[in-house]
């Protein structure tokens, strides 16, 4: 990575009217990724004035900034309650202290990375993201959007609510990439199943969703139905951490320890 030149946004108007001015003006939040990568920045636009590293408890959402680092989520007490802490969970999982006191839950939003662990448990959640011109949209909207985003990320939102929640992530040694990850959650009578690192960046099995909502109890023959239906809604692809005929294995292994967790249905 090579910069040109450095600046720190005053306002977040400021960084969005910089970031439109050239292809090349990116915006810088942790920088861990970008400096693993190789392009020349004309003006790297720095966030960090802004206070946009906070998480905050709202009447009906919970509200994280985008410059919040992945050590501010796993500490969070606020985060740790959510959906039996999964997003807290998640980011515990990723490489060391280090690295999460710098990597912030926007840069790992904005990447779309195939391998977030972040991804998948806030899909889980129904995060609303909301930009600068954008405004509010749905983390699945944005993750949809082929259109290159020329847009600040300002705060990811979180709807309160009870909620049930489990995240795993499978990966070869502690502080690898996932070979898969998955979180599952139920708030009542709705699901979410989401895989990620499959290799592809996170996605949900509606169908599984919508067949278990539909039902009143859990059995373990419904269970083995969800997973299935589960497993073969979503793509599974080979890297070298794992073949797609594994990453199906452990995806059923998974979603249904997932749905018996968020359940409490002991077998
Ligand atoms: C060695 C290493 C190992 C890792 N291992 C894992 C892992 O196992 N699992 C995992 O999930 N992640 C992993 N990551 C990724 C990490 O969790 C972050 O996702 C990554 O570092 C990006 O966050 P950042 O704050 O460093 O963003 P940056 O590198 O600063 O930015 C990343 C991209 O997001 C854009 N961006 C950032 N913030 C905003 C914003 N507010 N508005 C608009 N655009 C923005 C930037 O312009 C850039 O394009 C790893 C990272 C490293 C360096």
């Amino acid at each position: 990575m090579r910069i040109e030149r450095y600046m720190k946004a005053s306002s977040i108007a400021d960084a969005f009217a910089i970031l439109q001015e050239r292809p090349d003006n990116k915006i810088i939040a942790g920088g861990a990724w970008l400096k693993l990568t190789d392009p020349v920045i004309n003006t790297a636009i720095d966030l960090s004035l802004l206070g946009l590293n906070s998480i905050s408890e709202q009447d009906n959402e919970i509200e994280i900034g985008a410059m919040t680092t992945l050590y501010t989520l796993e500490k969070s007490a606020i985060i740790q309650k959510m959906y039996d802490g999964i997003l807290a969970q998640a980011a515990m999982k990723i490489m060391g202290i280090t690295i999460r006191n710098i990597a912030t839950i926007g840069g790992c939003i904005m990447g779309k990375f195939g391998f977030s662990d972040i991804i998948t448990p806030l899909m889980a959640m129904d995060a609303i993201l909301v930009f600068h011109q954008h405004q509010r949209m749905t983390l699945e909207a944005f993750l949809d959007s082929k259109a290159n985003f020329q847009d600040v990320l300002i705060k990811i939102v979180i709807p309160k609510t009870e909620a049930r929640g489990y995240f795993h992530k499978i990966a070869l040694t502690s502080l690898d990439f996932a070979v898969l990850n998955i979180a599952v959650s139920r708030k009542n009578s709705e699901y979410r199943i989401v895989f990620g690192s499959r290799p592809g960046v996170a996605s949900r099995a509606f169908a599984a969703e919508q067949y278990l909502k539909e039902l009143k109890n859990v059995s373990e023959d419904i269970i083995n139905k969800a997973v299935d239906m589960a497993a073969s809604e979503c793509r599974f692809g080979t890297n070298q951490r794992g073949s797609a005929e594994y990453r199906l294995n452990l995806a059923k292994v998974y979603a249904k320890r997932g749905i018996e967790a968020v359940t409490d249905y002991e077998n």
